[in-house]
């Protein structure tokens, strides 16, 4: 008879926590450390006051003002601005 009086010890490998290799994502010229800036900077560009980056914690409103993001290319002070009296751009419908 076969015992099985011995403990089930179950393999679990322990899996190496997998280090995400660094991505970087590059659109219009500019390296992006990881796609998360980058899907920011799509959002950002696709925003109707965005006119240009000056760097990734500013870019300019169509107004010509010069916004300062709370976050790398994060749309949300932009948008904020934008519903601003102090914009002066009004997008077109
Ligand atoms: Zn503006």
């Amino acid at each position: 008879m076969v015992k099985l009086g011995k403990h089930l010890t179950k393999r679990i490998a322990k899996k190496p926590v997998a280090k995400k290799p660094k991505l970087t994502c590059t659109l219009d010229d500019i390296t992006f450390n990881n796609c998360e800036k980058l899907k920011r900077y799509k959002k950002l560009k696709e925003h109707p006051y965005f006119q240009e980056v000056i760097d990734e914690n500013t870019v300019r409103c169509m107004c010509n003002k010069e916004i300062k993001l709370d976050k790398t290319y994060h749309v949300h002070n932009l948008d904020n601005y934008s519903k601003n009296k102090w914009c002066k751009f009004t997008a077109q419908p």
